[in-house]
């Protein structure tokens, strides 16, 4: 459907939380290199904002972040931000750095349990201060997009990502471009939304929580989790290297295609030896589009029995992240391995190849 028309609804009133990124970055004239400014600079340079047709308020963080300095605790003061101004506000925009906006995005879909209300991230590939910019059209959009509602509930009630031409689960989006308008897909889900001449919301792909519940906010993310790549002709040495890190309590272990690794003893045995200490190791895919099944080669049955959990299509930045909030909200392993190969919160679509 397309966005209602503002003139026909109730304005609505959006939380602008400025983290950083290209979209507020300003050129050094010494050096020429991009550094993050401050939100006024932002609005200077989106005069249509007057004309929006929304009320919105900003609050930015104080330095603005590129975002490979973002981490957990910036993760949390994002998550504070949306749940102290909850009943304030219909919806919530958050600017951001694209280079780990999908971290974030995922990150905040598990923090924000119950989440009815639509919390949209964007950024641009070009700061807004800069002719061609996208970064006006993708604040412009997104501004629209939280402010969407039917029969006064929004018509979004989840964290996304919106830039360019799509609305997209912010816990199934990847990065896939550097240098294109764009940046990001969901490979393994369809798009929310396309965004053209109309904003066309595809409301049969959106989450609807069941139930209205208050919005639970989690802040602590445990940071003792990491993504181990297999690489062809990897070696025990780096294998056991790696999962004796000590503190280490997840894994998200990228395979080949359907979840295939080598099948040498000592590969299994080392990753035995790791799950058999409570070390979580999840298995997801190299590949962009596709689901581990590891029912169908012999190297997957091993895994299987070395505690090794399926990951089906989600992806590397979701498992991660998800891993890091289960850890942090306390959970044992054997709880954090059931909830692991289960959908939280529409980030993956559980794939049966054979009954297992
Ligand atoms: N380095 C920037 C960032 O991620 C890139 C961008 O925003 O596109 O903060």
């Amino acid at each position: 459907m397309a966005a209602p028309d503002k003139t026909t609804e109730e304005k609505a009133s959006i939380l602008i939380i400025y983290t950083g990124g290209t979209i507020g970055m300003v050129e050094d004239p010494k050096t020429g290199s991009l550094e993050p400014f401050n939100f006024e600079h932002l609005v200077d340079h989106v005069p249509e904002l007057k004309d929006v047709g929304h009320l919105y308020s900003s609050i930015q963080f104080d330095p603005p972040l590129d975002s490979s300095q973002v981490g957990p605790e910036d993760w949390a003061k994002m998550a504070k931000a949306v749940a102290d101004n909850y009943d304030k506000y219909d919806g919530f925009v958050i600017l951001h750095g694209t280079d780990t906006m999908a971290y974030t995005a995922s990150a905040l879909s598990f923090m924000l349990e119950n989440l009815n209300k639509p919390v949209i991230v964007t950024g641009s590939q070009l700061p807004i201060g800069r002719f061609r910019t996208d970064g006006k059209e993708n604040l412009i959009t997104s501004i629209e997009i939280a402010a969407a509602k039917k029969n006064n509930i929004a018509v979004v009630p989840e964290v996304c990502i919106c830039f360019q031409e799509y609305l997209l689960r912010g816990n199934r989006c990847k990065k896939e471009n550097a240098d294109y308008f764009q940046a990001f897909e969901t490979f393994n889900y369809p798009p929310l939304a396309h965004i053209g001449v109309e904003i066309e919301i595809d409301e049969d792909v959106v989450y609807k929580p069941e139930t209205v519940k208050p919005l639970i906010p989690h802040y602590a993310m445990d940071p003792n989790v990491i993504v181990l790549k297999i690489l062809p002709g990897i070696s025990p040495a780096i294998l056991k290297g790696m999962l004796s890190i000590p503190g280490l309590k997840g894994v998200v272990m990228e395979t080949f295609g359907v979840g295939n690794a080598p099948s040498f003893d000592w590969f299994i045995e080392i990753l035995k030896e790791a799950t058999s200490k409570g070390i979580v190791i999840v298995n997801v895919t190299q590949c962009m589009i596709g689901s581990v099944a590891m029912d169908i080669y012999d190297t997957g049955e091993a895994m299987l029995d070395a505690g090794i959990i399926c990951g089906y299509d989600i992806t590397t930045e979701s498992a991660a992240t998800k891993m890091m909030y289960l850890f942090g909200a306390g959970f044992s392993s054997d709880k954090v391995k059931e909830y692991m190969q289960c959908s939280l919160i529409g980030e993956m679509t559980i794939h049966k190849t054979t009954e297992n």
